[in-house]
């Protein structure tokens, strides 16, 4: 299973909670703060890291303000068996 995270723009965020609604694992809740616009935005609760990025939750978001990233593998070096796990912004899975 693919892993991932999201960094939420909390200043972009209006709190319309519709991101909370279609995460698969119910990753996403609202924070108990509010933003300088006076909303309360959203935030990643992933303790046990189980967000695949798989972007479903920027796609909802009307203000983009969910950047998502997944982890992939790539060959270390050229040739090389070995292979290190890097983050990348990325799109629907
Ligand atoms: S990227 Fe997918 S799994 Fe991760 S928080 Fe968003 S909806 Fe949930
Ligand atoms: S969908 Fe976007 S604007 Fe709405 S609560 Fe989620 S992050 Fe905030």
């Amino acid at each position: 299973m693919a892993r991932g995270r999201i960094v939420i723009n909390l200043e972009a965020c209006k709190g319309c909670q519709l991101c909370t609604t279609v995460c698969p694992s119910n990753l996403i809740r609202m924070a108990n703060s509010f933003n300088s616009r006076g909303y309360r935005p959203a935030e990643l609760v992933d303790p046990q890291q189980r967000c695949t990025g798989c972007a479903l939750c920027a796609i909802m978001c009307p203000d983009a303000a969910i950047e998502v990233f997944r982890e992939v593998k790539v060959k270390s070096q050229e040739g090389s068996a070995a292979e290190e796990v890097v983050l990348v912004v990325t799109g629907p899975a």
